[in-house]
């Protein structure tokens, strides 16, 4: 937990939070701080900045709360991910997080297996969970969107036009595919496939849709891994 994320409720004065919580029990054993030291805080989708100790005991922590900058930029990318197994899934949401991306849709493809949709780590405050998560683990405190999407033709082809628009649609794609271009800071928005990959019918329809197909070298990578290979060499810095 890199920052202690903050919520409105747990506001008990202006400037002042009592927590009580996993993060409290966070706060204790491994950050162990005395009267007096400085935790690094921020408001959920608000700003960042220090909490002063200024009471610690076994049940609860109070902190004198001052918020004063930004959190970091939101990567300009919108992230479409064919449904991850469930174990993957906790990972993914919460590294996407971390990366900074904003705007997530977790579709269905011909290779999803159906299974993964009952899954319970889709359920909203599970979902919700690994989010605050990934937030608290980069230092952010933008709560990323997550859309479910379970019909693959119906949202390529009457919401993704809309989502793409003036934006660079790419497709990460192993196969038949132009090497990734180079870092820009440029609205973006990426398509990245199952363990079992994207279909020619799902690759043939994201190019229709004005998607091109690009790749990061011949080895093809596991979806937690090829996702933060494909943003560090998409964006300048993140
Ligand atoms: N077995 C599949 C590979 C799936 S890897 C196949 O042969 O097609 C899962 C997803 O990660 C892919 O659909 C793609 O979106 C992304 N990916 C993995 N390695 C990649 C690479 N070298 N180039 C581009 N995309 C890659």
């Amino acid at each position: 937990m890199n920052l202690i994320l903050l919520f409105e409720d747990d506001f008990v004065a202006t400037d002042r939070v009592i927590l009580a919580d996993r993060r409290f029990h966070h706060i204790r054993q491994v950050q162990q701080p005395a009267l007096g030291d400085s935790l690094k805080v921020g408001l959920l989708n608000g700003e960042i900045g220090r909490g002063l100790v200024m009471a610690i005991d076994d049940r609860q922590i109070e902190l004198a709360v001052r918020l004063e900058r930004q959190p970091p930029r939101p990567l300009p990318l919108t992230l479409i991910m064919a449904l991850p197994r469930p174990k993957m899934l906790k990972r993914t949401l919460q590294s996407a997080t971390a990366m900074g991306v904003k705007q997530l849709y977790l579709i269905n493809s011909y290779r999803v297996d159906k299974s993964f949709w009952s899954s319970p780590w889709l359920a909203d405050g599970k979902i919700h969970e690994q989010l605050l998560l990934g937030l608290e683990q980069a230092g952010d405190t933008l709560l990323p969107q997550v859309h479910l999407r379970k019909r693959f033709k119906p949202f390529v082809e009457d919401e993704l036009p809309a989502i793409a628009a003036d934006s660079r649609a790419l497709i990460a794609h192993p196969y038949q595919a132009a090497e990734c271009p180079a870092p820009l800071d440029t609205p973006t928005t990426l398509a990245v496939g199952p363990e079992g990959g994207f279909i020619r019918y799902e690759v043939d329809k994201l190019i229709e849709t004005g998607f091109q197909p690009i790749h990061i070298g011949e080895r093809i990578l596991r979806v937690e891994n090829a996702v933060p290979v494909l943003l560090a060499r998409l964006f300048p810095i993140f």
